[in-house]
C-alpha cells in the first residue's frame, strides 16, 4: 500500500518535510511520491491544504 497523489495537487511543498522517509519529490507540474518508499502513514495527506495525496 503506498499514497498516490492527485491531480489536486498545488505542488505548494507542504508534504515533502513531513515523509518521514523522504519519499515525496517534485515532479513535472504536481508532487510524487515514491510507492516503494511509502510507508502508508498519512502524513502528507493531513498537512496537504487540497487533499491531494490518497490511499491507493
Ligand atoms: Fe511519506 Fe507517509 Fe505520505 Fe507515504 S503516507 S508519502 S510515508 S508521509
Ligand atoms: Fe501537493 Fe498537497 Fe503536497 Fe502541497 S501538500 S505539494 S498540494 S500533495
Amino acid at each position: 500500500m503506498a499514497y498516490v497523489i492527485s491531480d489536486e495537487c498545488i505542488a505548494c511543498g507542504a508534504c515533502e518535510g513531513e515523509c518521514p522517509v523522504s519519499a515525496i519529490s517534485q515532479g513535472d507540474d504536481k508532487y510524487v511520491i515514491d510507492a516503494d518508499a511509502c510507508l502508508d502513514c498519512g502524513a502528507c495527506a493531513s498537512v496537504c491544504p487540497v487533499e491531494a495525496p490518497k490511499q491507493a
